[in-house]
């Protein structure tokens, strides 16, 4: 503490030059193609580096990151604006940077939640293949759909992970993770925010769901290795769909293999503890 009140000062200095345009060096030219005078750049420097870009290099930057917010010089200070404002369109489907001929727009006020905040963003679904399904589309890109039949709100596979840590060690409620994102995503209260009530349900819904789907991918390493064999939730039988207890004693994960047939009486005294240490934080 006394060594930080040092450079006090310096501290306060750096955290204020960020809030402003920065250094002729770094900000005169644009970072990607060089035009003079570009006005945006990356909020929180997200994407690293603290460079300024034009228009169509910060949208490049961009086009697979829908959920950063980047932020432009107006004059004065730099105003958050949206990705979604600035036109960016999300393909589904295809890789990126390929559009699609045979694509339908997603409702109009299409809404991801991810761990930087709650964004509206322009979607398209891809008719090519009427097999694969908006939702699965959706999936396909790690955003968990709220509803399996017309999605129009989605939770990012990081931010279903961050809630699922967050209620298991921090007890924290859906209701205030959501309202943590919301004032991430609009502290000041001036922008309208784009997510109803009902999306605290999207995320106490998902998170249990997500589990069930992944649970059984990690219990059974040996025979589905790569999650991609196929295997519907109802073939995988009774007592598969489980997170196994790490602190219950399981054979040849937190005990030796074949630790049934070892005679534990004639085992040293250390060992024989560690077992019951563990049998105990079972119950
Ligand atoms: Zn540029
Ligand atoms: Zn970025
Ligand atoms: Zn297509
Ligand atoms: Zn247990």
């Amino acid at each position: 503490m006394k060594t930080w009140a040092l450079h006090m000062d310096e501290y306060l200095d750096e955290v204020l030059r960020l809030e402003g345009h920065g250094s002729t060096s770094i900000s005169s030219t644009c970072g990607g193609c060089g035009t003079a005078d570009p006005t945006f750049r990356c909020s929180r420097q997200m994407c690293y580096g603290p460079g300024l870009f034009c228009k169509k290099c910060i949208m490049e930057k961009h086009s697979v990151l829908p959920t950063h917010w980047v932020e432009e010089w107006n004059g004065s200070f730099f105003q958050r604006r949206s990705l979604h404002s600035l036109g960016l369109v999300m393909q589904l489907g295809h890789p990126p940077g390929y559009s699609c001929t045979n694509s339908t727009p997603a409702h109009v006020h299409f809404t991801v939640i991810d761990v930087t905040g709650v964004h509206p963003v322009r979607v398209r679904f891809c008719n090519c293949d009427s097999r694969v399904e908006h939702r699965q589309q959706l999936m396909r890109v790690c955003w968990w759909p709220a509803t399996a039949r017309d999605p129009q709100t989605c939770a990012t596979f990081a931010v279903v992970r961050l809630f699922q840590i967050m209620n298991c060690l921090g007890n924290l409620s859906a209701h205030d993770f959501l309202r943590s994102l919301e004032l991430l995503t609009n502290n000041d209260g001036l922008d309208s925010f784009p997510m109803g009530d009902t999306d605290t349900d999207l995320l106490l819904e998902s998170s249990p769901r997500f589990q069930t789907h992944r649970a059984p991918i990690s219990n059974n390493l040996d025979d589905e290795t790569s999650g991609t064999r196929p295997c519907t939730v109802r073939d995988r039988g009774n007592r598969t769909v489980a997170v196994r207890c790490r602190a219950c004693p399981q054979d040849g994960r937190n005990l030796p293999q074949g630790s049934q047939n070892i005679n534990w009486a004639a085992m040293p005294e250390d060992l024989r503890c560690v077992r019951r240490f563990r049998s105990k934080r079972a119950y």
